[in-house]
């Protein structure tokens, strides 16, 4: 059983709620994405594992473990909401508006400037999102961003 399985166990006995085999199912499903799956493609996962799994079930679950800071939303301007694990290794995200890849990143450079902008502004800088919308370098036409 992984770490968040683990967390969403203590999570739902702090709230009182029972952790369903059907959370669980949910819980692992996203604890071994290594992607950014949106509602849609959890459900396709979980429901492949048990599939009297619901939409509904996973959006509930979804905005639980959200609220409780398990796990992160992206809203990579798609129009769908993607999540994935909170409390990883800090990274920002470049998505590839042409293949609607998303590339993870970490920059030492951006990370220091964002905290001195910070602290230039009078700020101690606690946490920060940065996304890199862009096509590849021998793109022919670059998709119009709505
Ligand atoms: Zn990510």
């Amino acid at each position: 059983m992984g770490d968040l399985t683990r967390e969403i166990e203590r999570l739902c006995d702090e709230k009182g709620l029972r952790m369903t085999e059907q959370r669980r199912v949910i819980a692992r499903v996203i604890a071994e994405s290594d992607d950014h799956p949106d509602v849609e493609e959890l459900h396709r996962r979980a429901s492949a594992i048990d599939r009297r799994i619901s939409i509904s079930t996973v959006y509930r679950t979804v905005r639980l473990l959200e609220e409780a800071g398990i796990i992160e939303r992206h809203d990579f301007k798609d129009g769908r909401s993607r999540y994935e694990e909170a409390g990883e290794d800090h990274h920002d995200h470049l998505i590839d508006l042409q293949s609607g890849e998303i590339v993870e990143f970490v920059n030492e450079e951006i990370e220091r400037l964002q905290e001195r902008i910070a602290r230039e502004l009078g700020y101690r800088l606690v946490d920060h999102r940065l996304e890199l919308y862009a096509v590849p370098l021998d793109a022919k036409d670059v998709p119009v961003k709505k």
